[in-house]
């Protein structure tokens, strides 16, 4: 692992470990990435129309695309990976702040992580846009599934969709607060599986480095946050995390 050694040799004594993951730790789980080479976006640019909220309330079409493109997800078949595993180790050991995700998937939950802030939401659940009601996701896709293309809110009737953030939706204020703090309190801030792309949740590297805490990235490819890094691991991550939680619990591996 190509680690400056003075950082290698802290990674024992981080108390405070801050960690945000991204797609990249979900596609040894079957789950495509957006950005990758084999990205859900770089296959078909317009797929991202599904994930606008402008296009999503104003096209009955996307929504019906949308709820059909939620039953069929990877997600509802695909088991954590050694990945997801490591940071619930951490977590068990006492040695993490906090897990951020950007990911929808749950996995990090499935894995054993209690405490997961998901920035970006779940996919999990739909939520009513007019009332706000959360209904099990599978409820949802049940409705679709006979035969209804576009399952309406059954409080109040309004336009339902997947309780994940869509571009033009804002964060959960109360989440991204949580996720700032731990950034801004870690003693070592872990970037995983990111393009770091998305704002806001990229910039919390940045509120991390500011206060003197060193980020260390692990992507397969380069991120906008790698010149401020203190080391920067492209291997697989399915490979590299799990050995640097070891290094940080202090096991061999
Ligand atoms: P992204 O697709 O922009 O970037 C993923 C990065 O991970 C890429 O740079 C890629 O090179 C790297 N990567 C992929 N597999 C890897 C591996 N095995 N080892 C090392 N690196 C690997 O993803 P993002 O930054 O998370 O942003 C995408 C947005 O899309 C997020 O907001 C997220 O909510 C959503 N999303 C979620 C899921 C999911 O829940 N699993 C899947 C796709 C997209």
């Amino acid at each position: 692992m190509d680690v400056p050694p003075a950082l290698l040799a802290a990674l024992p004594d981080a108390r405070s470990i801050t960690v945000l993951t991204g797609a990249g730790i979900s596609t040894d789980s079957g789950i495509p990435d957006f950005r990758g080479p084999q990205g859900v976006w770089t296959r078909d640019p317009a797929a991202a129309r599904l994930s606008t909220i402008g296009a999503y309330l104003a096209d009955p079409q996307v929504r019906a695309d949308a709820w059909r493109s939620r039953r069929d997800h990877p997600a509802w078949h695909a088991e954590p990976n050694a990945a997801h595993a490591a940071l619930a180790g951490l977590e068990r050991a006492g040695r993490l702040r906090a897990l951020i995700t950007q990911n929808i998937d749950g996995l990090h939950q499935r894995a054993g992580s209690a405490a997961v802030l998901e920035i970006h939401g779940t996919m999990r659940e739909a939520e009513c846009l007019a009332c706000g009601l959360r209904t099990p996701m599978p409820e949802v896709l049940a409705r679709v599934d006979a035969g209804e293309q576009d399952p309406p809110c059954p409080e109040c009737g309004g336009i339902q969709k997947s309780a994940t953030i869509s571009f033009g939706q804002p964060l959960r204020q109360d989440v991204l607060d949580a996720s700032i703090t731990a950034a801004r309190e870690c003693d070592l801030f872990l970037a995983v599986g990111t393009s770091l792309t998305v704002e806001p949740a990229a910039s919390l590297c940045l509120e991390a480095v500011e206060r003197g805490a060193p980020l260390m990235i692990l992507n397969a490819e380069p991120t906008p946050y790698d010149a401020v890094a203190a080391a920067v691991v492209r291997g697989p991550i399915g490979e590299t995390l799990p050995r640097l939680a070891d290094l940080v619990l202090g096991a061999a591996r």
